[in-house]
């Protein structure tokens, strides 16, 4: 249908260009039709001025852009885009959109016509980041089709294709295919060597942490030590293993969401019995602050396929922060629950509650709540949520929040069941 919505416009066109040479050259004469004329001719240039400054603005773009008439044929193609194709300015002259999109074919994005042909059925655009060993790059790939709503104006795909636009808007017409390269490279040599200091940094300081507190327990032992100095040295020993839990929780996040992060090593598993044994091993935790940790398994849970040790400490992560955030004397249940596809792990709390305008941004890193009445030694690094979110979408599955200031909160996750 797109093509031959093209062909159309390209007989339409032809139509047109025969129309005029037919004509009489008698009707110059008139007065009337000439000034008709020049009324159109007038139109016709505003309309072609704009459509050039377009095209202008178009290759002042960093970013490789070209458009393609649904025949096949290139209509536009910008500098930027010839550049990172690896073409000389005059070879787009005679090239086909497709034989454009060949000077991009790597691994993942080997068959260009399949994709293209996935863009024009469905109407969503194809995106991928490509990587190119021989050159050392990394694009940002990104085939959509244009459209042509009832009301004239145009839009990518992935805009006007939601349910709500097409109903105002009527039926949108294939207008021509858009493709967008965006050179990642320098971006992704930052973001690696971002990574690549930070967990050096890390590992450098934690052999000198490991002495300072290995030194300051090995004092608090020693009874000759004044009473006032064995109080010192106990407060440098747990500010040292404060520190070092810290470092340990940045390294995870960070192993996490780095692009050379092994695989998750998924084996079945009982997710009632990690709640089990979590909150066995944070009762003393609990009690410490006096709030009550109690666990609501089901009957019959399904198992889930996982990495034991990373969801356990998601599910550590939740309770403690549920323990961490409430009042003394509070309630903090543990549940399980069976859904279609999934099982659910839910922590809820009556704590401090969370204000609307920061539930979404919890799960950042680094991400903190300030409260009024907030204990100056709150241990807290803004990270756990983040390895929560990291680990669980790792594992396929889905975070969830609900909360009301002084009422509590309730943290869920779901993976799906085996
Ligand atoms: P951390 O607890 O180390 O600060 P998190 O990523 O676990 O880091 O949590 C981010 C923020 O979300 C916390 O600083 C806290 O303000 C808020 N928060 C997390 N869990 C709860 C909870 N159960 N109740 C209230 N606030 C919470």
């Amino acid at each position: 249908m797109a093509v031959g919505g093209q062909m159309a416009r390209n007989l339409q066109r032809e139509e047109a260009h025969k129309a005029t040479l037919k004509r009489s050259s008698l009707a110059f004469f008139s007065a009337r039709e000439s000034e008709h004329k020049l009324h159109s001719l007038y139109v016709l240039n505003g309309a072609m001025l704009e459509q050039s400054i377009g095209f202008s603005a178009l290759s002042e773009v960093g970013d490789g852009i070209a458009l393609g008439y649904l025949d096949g044929r290139i209509a536009y193609a910008n500098g930027a885009l010839i550049e990172l194709a690896g073409l000389a300015p005059d070879q787009t002259r005679d090239m086909s959109f497709f034989e454009l999109l060949d000077g991009f074919r790597t691994d993942i994005f080997d068959e260009p016509v399949i994709a293209v042909r996935r863009v024009l059925q469905t109407g969503e655009a194809y995106e991928r980041e490509l990587h190119f060993p021989d050159r050392n790059a990394t694009y940002g790939f990104r085939i959509s089709l244009v459209l042509q709503n009832s009301n004239g104006t145009s839009g990518s795909s992935s805009l006007t294709s939601s349910p709500t636009n097409s109903q105002t808007a009527g039926v949108s017409q294939p207008l021509c295919l858009a493709l967008t390269v965006k050179d990642l490279t320098l971006l992704k040599e930052y973001e690696r060597l971002k990574s690549d200091m930070i967990s050096l940094m890390s590992h450098e300081l934690r052999t000198p942490i490991t002495s300072i507190n290995g030194f300051a327990e090995l004092l608090t032992a020693d009874e000759g030590l004044p009473e006032q100095a064995r109080e010192f040295v106990t407060i440098i020993a747990n500010e040292s293993q404060r520190l070092s839990r810290m470092i340990n929780t940045f390294l995870a996040v960070t192993k996490l969401q780095r692009k050379d992060r092994q695989e998750v090593l998924k084996i079945p598993l009982r997710l009632d019995e990690v709640v089990k044994e979590t909150v066995a091993s944070l009762q003393t935790v609990a009690k410490k602050r006096r709030i009550r940790l109690v666990e609501q398994p089901t009957q019959r849970l399904p198992p889930v396929a996982a990495d034991k040790s990373m969801i356990a400490q998601a599910v550590r992560n939740l309770v403690s922060n549920a323990i961490k955030y409430s009042p003394e004397r509070t309630t903090v249940t543990v549940s399980t629950a069976l859904e279609a596809e999934a099982v659910r792990l839910c922590v809820e709390d009556r704590g401090y509650g969370i204000p609307a305008e920061a539930r979404d941004r919890v799960w950042e890193k680094f991400y903190r709540v300030v409260r009024d009445d907030q204990d100056k030694d709150e241990e807290s690094t803004g990270l756990g949520l983040s390895f929560v979110r990291e680990v669980v979408e790792q594992h396929g599955g889905t975070v969830n929040l609900e909360s009301e200031v002084g009422r509590g909160s309730k943290f869920s996750f779901t993976l799906p069941r085996l």
